[in-house]
């Protein structure tokens, strides 16, 4: 058996969108029958780069997140369809038949990540394929992972120890695309983005300088973390989860150590933090 799939590092995607691109060319009015029917002119993303803004002005972040089918291990969408449409192959890659799915709208619905699209001219459920007929005539990759120019995907066998995607997977702490939806997908992610706290530090006694290399802790949710202030007194602490009680600290010499509670419902900009100074 194999597990064919891909591993999809955020930290690495600039948003390019060379991969959605690729992906289009490949399928737009090409038909790869029985893997695929030709890609219509519109509203289909096989490949999508969503873009997600965090925290706000002045320290807005920006994280792209390309979001192909995820080959679910226990895909929903298997189990809408009717007369065996949707199917995995022994190499993990799960595919819709696209004479089979002919009028299946459910197929499209049943999909808890939206990547199954309606061509509504063929009335057919359409989405990524992982370019399975490229592979079956001997290519190694799909075309988005041919143009990512920042090694943002890995394509590979997750259960070739030998191969690339699987020592990644070893090595890096990968996660699931939205673990809640329970279908075990194939797709692993590194990198998502998760909430961050940042701050800025000045001393009340010097106001025009700024109070560069400060020692900032943050403890919670089972983490203990230290950064230093940078030379604007900004710092940062990032990847921390959703909805959970942090504390930061900071300490100054000649100056009042500070405790700050924070609650990560979102992104948290702590703002200007005026340390004082012992009398
Ligand atoms: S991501 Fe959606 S379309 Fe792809 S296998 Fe999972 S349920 Fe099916
Ligand atoms: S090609 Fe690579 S870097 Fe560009 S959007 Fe796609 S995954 Fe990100």
């Amino acid at each position: 058996m194999a597990r064919l799939s891909l591993l999809i590092d955020v930290t690495k995607c600039s948003g390019c969108f060379n991969c959605f691109l690729a992906c289009r060319d490949e399928y737009y009015d090409n038909d790869y029958s029985p893997y695929s029917a030709p890609q219509p002119l519109d509203g289909q993303f096989w490949m999508q780069v969503k873009e997600i803004e965090r925290g706000g002005y002045p320290k807005p972040k920006v994280d792209y997140i390309p979001t192909p089918c995820m080959h679910c291990e226990q895909a929903p969408c298997i189990d809408a369809a009717a007369d065996g449409a949707v199917y995995r192959r022994k190499d993990g890659i799960v595919l819709i038949d696209p004479e089979k799915a002919k009028g299946q709208k459910a197929i499209v619905h049943a999909c808890p990540y939206r990547v199954v699209f309606w061509n509504k001219d063929l009335e057919l459920p359409q989405k990524c394929t992982l370019c399975a007929h490229r592979l079956d005539e001997g290519e190694k990759q799909p075309r988005c992972v041919e143009a990512c120019p920042t090694g943002a995907l890995v394509f590979g066998d997750l259960d070739d120890p030998d191969s690339e995607i699987a020592k990644l997977s070893a090595a890096l702490k990968t996660e699931a695309y939205h673990p809640e939806y329970n279908v075990s997908p194939t797709v692993k992610y590194v990198g998502l983005p998760k909430r961050f706290i940042t701050g800025e530090v000045v001393r009340r006694d010097v106001p025009g300088e700024c109070a560069e290399g400060l020692k900032i802790t943050l403890e919670g949710g089972g983490l203990e973390l230290e950064t230093r202030s940078d030379s604007y007194g900004d710092f940062e602490f990032d990847g921390l989860e959703k909805n959970t009680e942090y504390s930061v600290g900071i300490e100054c010499e000649g100056y009042a150590s500070m405790i700050i509670e924070v609650f990560t419902q979102t992104d948290v900009d702590l703002g200007e933090i005026v340390l004082e100074p012992f009398d």
